[in-house]
């Protein structure tokens, strides 16, 4: 076993939809899901510069100008095998101390051109108490004007949105959704995902004030097929959930085994766009060591061999 696999982990609820059979669930989650034969194309763990060029410290991701990722904690409920940020996931050494949230606060609040403050992970509802303490501060400047919850607990464990912590953070979010936008940022990648359970999820977080939007990562032998998608991001929208991104699986060593061919993403996305409402399209984007999320031009622009983009500082890259 190649030592770039997370270690396994799983909730009870997951394991159940295993043991019944839902092999999408599966292939997300377990270790031992026989590898591709292709070579390490990917030379980096973290292409995309998190840790380096864009770290401003106590978990801040600062790329784009109005915008900062705030990692509350690089824990998770349950581990996918293709997260782009495995490097860091399971070690409770990401989780914010007060001194680092109160570091974080106050460099949102000293660059009031940040309007937008994107809460990830790792899951920040997997650490209840501390994205408390963050959105509370949040809630204090006035130059944050929409907060963003990045989020996959509702599909690793929807029970534990029945606890009193998950209870009351909700109850915190509904008071500051009456002067900040809230967005719940969830993602799914295959509709066995929106089982009952998770739908009683979904409506108490719109009960909370939220907005809800999903992402989704283009995976290998788990959505790679238009008929999937179709379903998944339908069930999204007629449960009120706007698919937002569809991304594709970003070029970090050790996860070749789930990157997809680009044309048929494209042909995908192609025919969706055809077909589904045009709020059930998600953007398709790309976000390969350049500075910004790329989106990919569809089969309905000519000629389109892609074989470079430009990416938001002009500066070209290979995809
Ligand atoms: C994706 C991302 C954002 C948010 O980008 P949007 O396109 O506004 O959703 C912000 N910061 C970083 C570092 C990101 O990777
Ligand atoms: S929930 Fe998100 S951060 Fe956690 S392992 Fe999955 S993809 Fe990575």
């Amino acid at each position: 076993m190649a030592d770039y696999r997370m270690a396994e982990r799983l909730t009870p609820y997951l394991r159940q939809l295993i043991a019944k059979g839902n092999t999408a669930i599966e292939m997300q989650y377990r270790q031992d899901v026989p590898m591709s034969q292709e070579p390490e194309l990917f030379p980096e763990l973290d292409p995309l510069g998190e840790d380096s060029r864009y770290s401003k410290g106590s978990g801040i991701v600062h790329k784009f100008g109005n915008r900062v990722l705030w990692k509350a904690t690089f824990r998770c409920a349950a581990h996918c095998q293709f997260c782009t940020r495995y490097r860091q996931i399971g070690t409770p050494k990401g989780d914010l101390s007060k001194l680092d949230i109160e570091t974080g606060l106050a460099y949102i609040a000293a660059n009031p051109e940040i309007d937008d403050v994107i809460l990830s992970g790792g899951d920040p509802l997997y650490v209840p108490q501390i994205t408390s303490q963050i959105v509370l501060g949040l809630s204090k400047i006035d130059s944050v004007r929409v907060v963003r919850i990045g989020t996959r607990l509702p599909i690793h464990s929807p029970r534990t949105f029945q606890s009193v912590p998950i209870k009351k953070l909700l109850s915190l979010f509904s008071e500051i959704a009456k002067h900040k936008a809230m967005y719940a940022l969830i993602q799914f990648n295959h509709p066995d995902e929106l089982t009952k359970e998770v739908d009683v999820v979904l409506r108490e977080l719109v009960q909370a004030g939220m907005v809800l939007l999903s992402q989704t990562v283009f995976l290998k032998g788990v959505n790679d097929s238009k008929d999937i998608l179709a379903k998944l991001f339908c069930e999204l929208f007629y449960r009120g959930v706007v698919p937002y991104y569809i991304y594709r699986c970003d070029y970090v060593h050790g996860l070749e085994r789930f990157v997809c061919e680009l044309n048929v993403e494209r042909k995908i996305m192609t025919e969706l766009t055809k077909t589904l409402s045009g709020i059930a399209v998600p953007t398709y984007v790309i976000d390969v060591a350049g500075r910004g999320k790329i989106p990919v031009p569809l089969e309905f622009w000519k000629p389109t061999a892609l074989v470079s983009c430009v990416d938001f500082d002009g500066k070209k890259m290979l995809v």
